[in-house]
């Protein structure tokens, strides 16, 4: 039997991945504690479940046309406006079947066989795989200040002329960073200046802390969206804890989405009605759940980082949003997957290691879970690092043993 060479190539996504371990573990009735979750804890918003099911009773669920419901493209041109200022025309918008859809769609949509994509380290774990499915080369450029905001100068260092684009996601899955204004401004405007596109992947825009606040891109051009390089994409999942909905979209020219939607088109078809009345439920409904979700958030991080600054030598770089945070494990154990899966089986803590976002010596840790998860995940894990620690201790009624370190 003989398989794709690309397809067979493609890594898995090590976060789903751990999800399903740690749903084993827990359906064993193991103790563990889930610190690599990347969704939060909150129902559905009231609104989508009304709209959803209101869609679902009137028992006539048909294809959608490919590029969205007409009505949530109006609620997403109004969601733009409010937070991007900027106004968009329906053809500038197409809803896809979760952020991840949308992403590859623009990427499909957007590369020729090697052409390159620049992405930043830390980055997301699916960009360098969705890049290579549709036969671009990823190149990952870290910052060389050792810090985990991009610089400029390291960026302009690698492009060349097969670069096609940049994905930038600020807040940042999983530094928690919120990029610099004069990053963003001075990103938009290199962009605009090369001929390359920026695809903007803004899924964690409204979670943000502490007042402050994620730039719009369009604030630094002047382009017409029409002539413009940057592409937005976003979702419901996060801003609103609706993962499994699968609703996202993408604000591009007009022409990009039309390829977009051919790509859906003979793919998908369409994002589900049902789903997509969910979403325009909750882009129109009460707000206040997005506020509520950002403040439980915002506390259960400063939580997070009080307890792990009671590890010794752990550094960790506050994060200004997501539910994530970065910390440097490196005065421990450098080689991040095998400290993710000690802390697993010693511990019975689920954390993702950093070589999966493109950095060793880190850990990615959630705070999108209860309180609880929290101090508790963090306690094992100083435990488990700690050489003052005690060699034994009980989780539930398991004896753990500290021999590892
Ligand atoms: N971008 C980033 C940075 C993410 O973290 C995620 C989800 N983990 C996505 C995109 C995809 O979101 P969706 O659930 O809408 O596919």
């Amino acid at each position: 039997m003989s398989y794709s060479y690309l397809a067979s190539s493609i890594a898995d996504s090590p976060t789903l991945r751990l999800n399903e371990e740690a749903r084993l573990l827990l359906e064993r009735g193991q103790p563990v504690i889930h610190l690599g979750i990347g969704e939060p804890k909150n129902k559905a918003p009231i609104n989508a479940i009304l709209s959803s099911a209101a869609k679902l009773g009137t028992g006539d669920i048909k294809y959608s046309p490919t590029d969205g419901n007409p009505s949530l493209k109006k609620a997403i041109i109004r969601y733009t406006e409010e937070n991007y200022d900027k106004v968009v025309e329906p053809e500038n918008i197409i809803v896809s079947s979760g952020a991840k859809q949308a992403i590859f769609n623009v990427l499909y949509a957007l590369l020729n066989p090697r052409d390159e994509v620049i992405i930043l380290a830390p980055y997301w774990v699916s960009y360098p795989e969705i890049v290579k499915m549709v036969y671009g080369v990823p190149i990952v450029v870290t910052p060389e200040d050792g810090s985990l905001h991009p610089r400029m100068e390291d960026i302009i260092r690698v492009v060349s002329s097969s670069t096609k684009a940049i994905i930038v996601n600020s807040p940042n899955n999983p530094s928690g960073l919120v990029f610099s204004e004069d990053f963003i401004q001075k990103i938009v405007q290199f962009c605009e200046s090369k001929n390359i596109y920026l695809i903007m992947d803004d899924i964690y825009h409204k979670l943000v802390f502490d007042d402050k606040k994620a730039v719009p891109c369009y604030k630094f051009t002047n382009k017409d969206i029409e002539d413009s390089k940057v592409i937005v994409t976003n979702g419901i999942s996060k801003l609103y804890g609706m993962t499994g909905f699968r609703i996202g979209w993408t604000i591009a020219p007009r022409r990009l989405v039309q390829i977009m939607t051919n790509i859906q088109a003979q793919t998908t078809s369409c994002a589900s009605v049902i789903l997509q009345a969910a979403a325009e439920g909750a882009l129109t409904g009460l707000q206040s759940v997005v506020e509520n979700l950002r403040l439980t958030i915002q506390n259960n991080r400063n939580i997070m980082m009080q307890e792990l600054r009671s590890i010794k030598g752990v550094n960790v770089t506050e994060p200004d949003g997501t539910f994530y945070c970065f910390p440097d494990f490196t005065a421990y154990v450098r080689d991040s997957v095998k400290l993710s899966n000690l802390l697993l089986k010693k511990a019975l803590v689920v954390t993702v290691p950093g070589k999966e976002f493109g950095m060793e010596g880190r850990l990615r840790l959630s705070y999108a879970g209860s309180v609880k998860d929290i101090t508790e995940g963090v306690a094992r894990i100083r435990w488990a690092l700690d050489p003052d620690s005690p060699n034994e201790i009980y989780i539930g009624d398991r004896k753990m043993v500290r021999d590892w370190l």
